[in-house]
């Protein structure tokens, strides 16, 4: 399915009125190409629908899903703020001049250097995710005598039909706190509350990734909204901000049938308003925290064919120049993708198994696809690989990693170098002497 700018003219694909053709004889492939008019669309359309009459609403853009310098300048163009889970995204968001009052910190075991730079640049707030976090944290600000916004995570205990390793609200997962554990929670809101120099927000939770079924973000709004009853008559502590994370899922294959992005925020408006009315509470904000919905679509990884091999076993592989590297989604979780030969846009199909050049059997970007007949030298294109494909990306084999240009009407701006060979070495060190 052609997303965004998108089009087909005389046999060849464009993507912001540039062919992808023209792209990969400009620049080193494999490429990851982004159409920045969709990312802005995108974002524009979370600011504009996600809103109530009776609380402040907030998108915040999950930064790990594709996080460079270029990308969090949009999301301060746009007026998103963003979710950082490392000290490395932390400091690239900082750099990028995002205002460290719109970043939330998260994650299940933060480094002390990631915390620290959090709470000296005052950022928005830090999701708390366990007891030895808190002991960290409070350590921190006392020396540095400077206080900090907390939310804590919770983990409502919602199973959600999507990979095993995108749940991350089941009962035996690593984020947060269960909402079973309810005396606990209550203490470490306690807690909270006690230190001077830390602020109770409220509370966050994120129940996986790419879910389809609207009915389990309502099911986790309601599990949080009445677990926020439970707090306010247990702790009497205020609990003024809820945040639900992200997960928001995106079309990949005829397999998937997202909803609109309008349709699920306007849901979960209307959920949480309707809970709140009926059970007399308030809260001040309501955050969302999509990251795949925003960039997935809009980006696309640019290969060159190399080699075609039709085995004896059956299978007729056509080999690109990058794979599990730059992509490992298909590897670790059979994630399905479409693809097309951009300058054949027109010609005769036949089915062909896209395969990496690395060193493993499972290096496999697309099995038994239907796919342009093809030659040596094309250059192919695998869709809505914007979320989590550089991010995720690696130097295995070493293999440099792929660099990364957004494209907007006509023009086609470099955001992320191609590695170098020497960048590569740069932190080896040779034994030298010492052999
Ligand atoms: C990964 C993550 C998100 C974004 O998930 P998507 O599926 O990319 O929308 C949001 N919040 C938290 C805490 C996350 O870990």
């Amino acid at each position: 399915m052609l997303f965004g700018t998108h089009k087909i003219v005389n046999n060849q694909l464009t993507v912001g009125n540039v062919s992808y053709s023209e792209i990969g004889k400009k620049f080193k492939t494999p490429l990851y190409v982004y159409d920045q008019k969709l990312i802005e669309k995108c974002m524009k359309e979370y600011i504009e629908q996600f809103k109530s009459a009776m609380f402040k609403t907030k998108v915040l853009y999950a930064s790990k899903a594709f996080s460079c310098l270029a990308m969090y300048e949009l999301c301060n163009k746009h007026g998103l703020g963003v979710d950082v889970v490392s000290l490395g995204e932390l400091y690239t968001a900082l750099k990028a001049k995002t205002e460290p009052s719109k970043i939330y910190f998260h994650g299940n075991n933060k480094s002390i250097e990631g915390l620290t730079l959090a709470i000296e640049s005052q950022i928005g707030c830090i999701v708390l995710d366990n007891e030895y976090e808190l002991e960290n944290i409070k350590k921190i600000t006392k020396r540095l005598n400077k206080g900090i916004n907390i939310m804590l995570r919770l983990n409502p205990g919602i199973d959600v039909h999507t990979h095993d390793y995108i749940q991350t609200a089941n009962f035996t997962s690593k984020f947060g706190v269960s909402t079973y554990n309810d005396q606990k929670v209550f203490s470490l809101i306690k807690e909270i509350d006690r230190e001077k120099l830390l602020i109770f927000k409220g509370v966050h939770c994120h129940i996986g990734s790419q879910i389809f079924a609207g009915n389990s973000f309502s099911k986790a709004a309601y599990t949080m909204l009445s677990f926020i009853k439970k707090i306010n008559s247990e702790t009497k502590i205020k609990v003024s901000e809820l945040n639900l994370g992200g997960g928001f899922g995106i079309y990949y294959t005829e397999e998937d049938d997202p909803e609109s992005t309008e349709s699920i925020v306007q849901n979960l408006i209307t959920n949480v308003e309707k809970y709140l009315t009926d059970n007399e509470i308030k809260i001040d904000s309501l955050v969302i925290e999509p990251g795949r919905s925003i960039v997935g679509n809009a980006g696309v990884s640019l290969y060159k064919i190399g080699a075609k091999k039709n085995t004896f076993g059956g299978k007729n592989y056509l080999f690109v120049n990058g794979g599990m590297s730059d992509n490992i989604r298909p590897a670790l979780y059979q994630a399905k993708y479409e693809c097309a030969v951009v300058n054949k846009m027109k010609a005769e199909l036949e089915v062909r198994t896209i395969a990496g050049q690395c060193c493993e059997s499972g290096d496999v970007l697309i099995n038994n696809c239907q796919v342009a007949k093809s030659e040596i030298g094309d250059y192919l294109v695998v869709f809505s690989t914007g979320a989590y494909g550089y991010s995720m990306s690696s130097n295995y084999n070493r293999i440099t990693k792929p660099g990364v240009v957004f494209v907007d009407d006509g023009k086609v701006k470099e955001v992320i170098k191609a590695q170098s060979l020497e960048d590569l070495i740069k932190n080896d060190i040779l034994l030298g002497d010492n052999l």
